[in-house]
């Protein structure tokens, strides 16, 4: 009996000891990348994760996240803070010209996209908003949505000779030329580019010309099917910014029923569709025409339930002047919130941007290996110069660690 207890007790503290010993081997690991006092690339301040647990939750809570996301691609995880606080401005636009009212000038557009990267906003796609993933956006930057609606004067234009709207483009070996005072020329010159697309969507209605330009081609009537030059700017936004559906006719949702304004969004989408040339890869969104108060249950049911070629909206948007909610909030995809952007406001718009209660991205950047080693540089892994970047050794898969020093990976 005495015996047994003895074994029973130095195999307990055998185990101990050996858990102890073996403790970073057999546990997920967390070490900072980062330099070290000699300057060059290190693996330091190591963290390891209880057993048990899942490594990133476990990290998330000892960055004091209140809430996260982890996208992941390929071996490297972006852990992203979803903010429950704050606010995010989703702007519209309409024309661009200088009216007072839903427009604003080429000038003042030009200042609105220096002044966003001079003052750290950081341009998300409405897509990613909607699905709260600002896995994108680098750590200190301020996420902000644009877009514009009904594809109207200045959105996005081709030089002409004779009149802009009716006369023929001109073309340089078949390529056309940008105005260079329309929003397209404007946001390709002053706003950055992400994986190749512009963040910024054009929300299309068909109650007039889209765009405002014929081409020399004769004038279809409503709802302006077949119209080669729009074919062109549709496939051409399509590839580079973002559509969205802004309905067939531009009819205010109350004024008809749910369902036949859900009929107006499907035949606005099929018209993407159709001038796409199959289905138009970036549509998933919707602003209701002038807005919608309020969003009744029937009306949402008959929006969410409207799906073209198999595919379905992911949320709708709303034209009520306001700053929608941070990702981590209860909200309504389907009613968000956006601001107006035109000339009368102008001042405004600095003033409500400048006092902000802005969201401001907080993410780590974490590259998965199964052994200790160094990442090639952390741009390889998408960080920018403002991220933490750590190496997360799974120690609770295939055990493959090994005591030689870190090395550069090939
Ligand atoms: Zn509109």
């Amino acid at each position: 009996m005495q015996r047994s207890s003895i074994g029973l007790a130095s195999a307990a503290l055998f185990f101990i000891l050996a858990s102890l010993l073996f403790a970073e081997e057999s546990s997920n690991v967390f070490w900072r990348y980062a330099n070290d006092r000699y300057n060059q690339p290190a693996l330091i301040d190591p963290l390891i994760v209880p057993s048990g647990v899942d490594p990133y939750d476990w990290f998330a809570e000892t960055q004091g996240f209140d809430a996260w996301e982890v996208h992941k691609n390929n071996e490297v995880a972006f852990l992203t803070e979803k903010s429950v606080t704050g606010e995010i401005p989703i702007l519209c636009l309409h024309k661009l010209s200088r009216e007072e009212d839903y427009a604003l000038t080429p000038d003042r557009f030009r200042y609105l996209l220096d002044y966003l990267r001079e003052n750290n906003w950081y341009l998300v796609s409405d897509h990613q908003y909607l699905e709260r993933d600002f896995s994108r956006v680098p750590t200190g930057m301020k996420p902000i949505v644009m877009g514009s609606d009904d594809a109207s004067h200045g959105n996005f234009v081709f030089q002409t000779k004779g009149d802009l709207i009716t006369g023929p483009v001109k073309r340089f070996f078949g390529s056309p030329r940008l105005d260079r005072d329309s929003m397209v020329a404007i946001l390709e010159k002053h706003a950055e580019r992400e994986e190749g697309r512009i963040n910024f969507t054009f929300y299309v209605s068909f109650d007039a010309i889209p765009f405002r330009q014929l081409d020399d081609y004769e004038n279809p009537g409503a709802p302006y099917r077949g119209v080669p030059i729009i074919a062109e700017k549709i496939r051409y936004l399509d590839n580079n910014f973002l559509l969205g559906i802004h309905t067939r006719s531009h009819i205010y949702a109350h004024d008809m029923n749910p369902n036949e304004f859900a009929q107006e969004v499907r035949a606005g989408w099929e018209l993407l569709n159709e001038y796409a040339g199959g289905q138009a890869e970036t549509v998933r969104t919707l602003a209701f025409p002038f807005g919608i108060r309020p969003l009744t249950p029937e009306l949402r049911r008959a929006v969410t339930d409207v799906s073209v070629g198999g595919v379905s909206l992911i949320g709708a948007f709303d034209f009520d002047n306001k700053l929608a909610p941070p990702p981590g909030a209860e909200l309504d995809l389907f009613d968000v919130s956006r601001f107006n952007v035109d000339n009368r406001n102008w001042e405004r718009l600095l003033r409500t941007l400048d006092k902000a209660d802005a969201v401001v991205a907080r993410r780590d950047i974490i590259w998965e290996t199964d052994i200790k080693k160094l990442p090639k540089s952390r741009y390889s892994l998408g960080a920018s110069s403002s991220d933490e970047v750590w190496v997360l050794i799974r120690g609770d898969r295939e055990h493959l660690a090994s005591d030689e020093q870190p090395v550069p990976s090939g």
